[in-house]
């Protein structure tokens, strides 16, 4: 999509979210529910499904920078929509990156006009992912015959189709598409979240479900380097997130700031206000511009692992930090249900967990920091040690 085709398109669906999205915010909160009914079929007439998917199977195909902006716009709104649209999006792209091409020409046409919709089964209830993995799937004939339990799988309600992980043997893990309606593959939901609220988040049981062998995704064994592909760009569209509800949060603040009097005065004309404002916007700026140089190395056929968990690590604190100093701004009133400053309180919370928590973010930066690594940008120089 050229740049004044993305103009218009993205004025119409900011326009669009903020006119037809952010009103369904209590409804959601209240009822711990999104109205699918209603919501499904404005999605799809907004375009959200076929963000990321490539178009020559019906999508948008917007590039990871004209992207990022778009999943930021949700993420002011109420987080649940988010968690639909970024997981969607997210495994749709990575579908479009790792899948066969029989498995894209299948899949992805439905992708872009949410028909189908792919999740991502990866974490279970007893084990730890990558080698950790206790799923399995063992090969019969020109079929493998899957058995695990997964658990916290967002979109297991409407998902058509599962990128579900398993150990194909003692050390190498495979990926695998599943379809939805699998003999022995049951669903189940699980208790309602703290935040992103009216999602639905499923135990996956797979009880001997037998699948072809040419769902798996590549070769066999290649699941943990499609896996790390696939969360890399992820972690990017988090940070994202972060940024989106960070953002939001400081301009709730500052219409707060400069609207609340005490002792005469604008709470915005207090230094010991303006200090949240100015660290608020420190983080938020920050974030920008890491999220920036990120999708442009993606964009220009670079991987990421370090940007990636960079972004993801710094965006979860820059946006705990940011939403406990919107809530210091709004003084009591913030920590009700009439302003969104609790909502968004909770909503950041899951950018903490979504494709892997500080630990991990850790562990790949330091793998990469330690093998050496380029930072490819205008600093970049031939300093010594
Ligand atoms: C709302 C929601 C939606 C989600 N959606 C999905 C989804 O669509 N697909 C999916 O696959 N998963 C999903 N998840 C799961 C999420 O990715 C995991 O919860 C997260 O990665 C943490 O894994 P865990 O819950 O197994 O925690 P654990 O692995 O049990 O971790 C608990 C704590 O122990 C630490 N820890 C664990 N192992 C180690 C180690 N080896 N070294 C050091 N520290 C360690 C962790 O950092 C953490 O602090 C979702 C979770 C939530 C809450």
């Amino acid at each position: 999509m050229n740049q004044s085709e993305y103009d218009t398109f993205r004025d119409r669906l900011f326009s669009r979210i903020w006119r037809e999205l952010d009103p369904l915010e209590t409804q959601i909160e209240d009822e711990e529910r999104l109205p699918l009914e209603t919501l499904i079929p404005t999605l799809r007439e907004m375009g959200a499904f076929g963000l990321l998917v490539p178009e020559e199977y019906g999508g948008l195909g917007l590039t990871i920078e004209q992207y990022l902006p778009v999943i930021a716009e949700f993420a002011k709104v109420q987080g649940g929509i988010r968690v639909l649209v970024h997981v969607h999006n997210s495994f749709a792209h990575a579908l479009s990156e790792i899948g066969s091409p029989e498995q894209r020409a299948a899949i992805l046409p439905g992708a872009a006009d949410g028909r189908h919709s792919i999740a991502f089964a990866l974490t279970e209830p007893e084990h730890g992912t990558g080698a950790d993995l206790g799923s399995t799937a063992h090969r019969d004939g020109d079929e493998y015959v899957l058995t695990g339990r997964k658990w916290l799988i967002t979109n297991s309600d409407i998902a058509s189709h599962f990128i579900v992980f398993a150990r194909t043997s003692a050390t190498e893990v495979s990926a695998f598409v599943v379809e939805r309606d699998r003999p022995g593959f049951t669903i189940t939901p699980l208790p309602e979240t703290m935040g992103c609220k009216g999602g639905e988040h499923g135990e996956l049981v797979f009880d001997g479900v037998r699948i072809p062998a040419a769902n798996r995704i590549g070769a066999e064994g290649q699941g943990q380097e499609h896996l790390e592909r696939a969360l890399e760009i992820s972690r990017v569209f988090i940070a994202a997130s972060s940024l989106g509800t960070a953002q939001r949060a400081l301009d709730l603040s500052l219409a707060h700031a400069r609207q609340r009097v005490t002792f005469g005065k604008p709470i915005a004309h207090r230094q010991a206000v303006q200090r949240y404002l100015a660290e608020m916007a420190t983080d938020v700026y920050a974030l920008r511009h890491m999220l920036l140089d990120a999708a442009r190395k993606w964009d220009a056929g670079q991987r990421i692992p370090l940007e990636a968990s960079l972004c993801k690590l710094f965006g979860l604190e820059a946006v705990g930090r940011v939403t406990d100093r919107a809530l210091l701004v709004h003084g009591g009133i913030g920590y009700t249900r009439r302003t969104p400053i609790e909502r968004l309180y909770r909503d950041a919370r899951l950018n903490w967990l979504e494709e892997g928590p500080p630990t991990i973010q850790y562990l790949v930066a330091a793998r990469e920091l330690v093998a050496g690594h380029d930072w490819a940008d205008a600093f970049a120089g031939t300093g010594h040690a």
